[in-house]
């Protein structure tokens, strides 16, 4: 794309975005990552990584659909492979501003091959609404790829042990790499422990910001702990880590969205 033909999408999507809240999705975060996007020579766009790999804009859903082949076939922890019904990659819009991490796929995300599909999935589906994101807006995964196995005869999930989430992190390394967003939110202690490797409480983790390869990360709750514990003094909490969220994107907050509560 030329120079002046990028200028003149800017221009559209400024002017759409100023009369309407919801589309197009695009933050200022966005437009100013495509107004610094260099000029291709070719009908391509590039851009860089964090690692500094060169990146074409275009190729994230392949880039994202070789790894996905990759974790299909990946056999690397050998009790999860052979217990697994499939892998559960990751799903969402590969050039996503935002990027949501949870910790392993449960039961369900075993049975669907999706993340966060059950009830804590539910719950954060209905926290994306309150933020104006659709599900396929933002990008979705897990430390983890393949479920934690069980005990026959047992039932529930389990958390991943560290060597589990040591042995799987590079694939959600790539994502990250690929599809670049411009906030991280780690749902909950494991995923922090699995991203970061710092274990530590969420209370002193959760509602401030901190980074993962140059990209601002929020903590917060797993969706799966507002469901054990309905106390909306944390529901509270969730959401102003949301707030702060949307304000990092530099996304509109309405009133009625500074003022909700989950
Ligand atoms: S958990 Fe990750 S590393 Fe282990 S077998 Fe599954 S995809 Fe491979």
């Amino acid at each position: 794309m030329t120079q002046p033909a990028l200028d003149l999408v800017i221009a559209a999507l400024e002017k759409i975005r100023e009369k309407n809240s919801r589309a197009p999705r695009a933050s200022k975060t966005a437009l100013a990552r495509l107004q610094d996007a260099p000029v291709a020579t070719s009908q391509q766009e590039a851009c860089t990584s964090p690692t500094g790999r060169p990146l074409q804009l275009e190729n994230k859903a392949d880039l994202l659909a070789a790894v996905r082949e990759r974790v299909g076939a990946c056999t690397k922890c050998a009790h999860l492979a052979s217990s697994r019904t499939q892998t559960v990659f990751g799903v969402g819009n590969p050039d996503a501003d935002l990027m949501f991490i949870g910790e392993a796929p449960g039961a369900d995300e075993d049975q669907q091959g999706e993340p966060f599909v059950g009830r804590a999935g539910q719950l954060l589906t209905r926290i994306l609404k309150a933020m104006n994101f659709e599900r396929e807006d933002v990008y979705i995964a897990n430390i983890l790829k393949c479920r934690p196995d069980m005990p026959a005869g047992s039932f529930g999930n389990r958390p991943p042990t560290p060597t589990e989430m040591q042995t799987c992190r590079p694939y959600l390394v790539e994502q990250i790499d690929i599809i670049q967003p411009s906030v991280l939110v780690a749902l909950g202690a494991v995923a922090v422990e699995g991203l970061l490797g710092t274990r530590a409480a969420m209370r002193e983790l959760r509602g401030r910001w901190h980074t993962y390869n140059s990209i601002p990360l929020m903590i917060t709750y797993h969706p799966a702990y507002l469901l054990r514990n309905q106390a909306p003094s944390e529901k509270r909490k969730v959401w102003e880590d949301m707030l702060q969220v949307m304000e990092r994107l530099e996304l509109p907050i309405s009133e009625r969205q500074r003022n909700y509560f989950l």
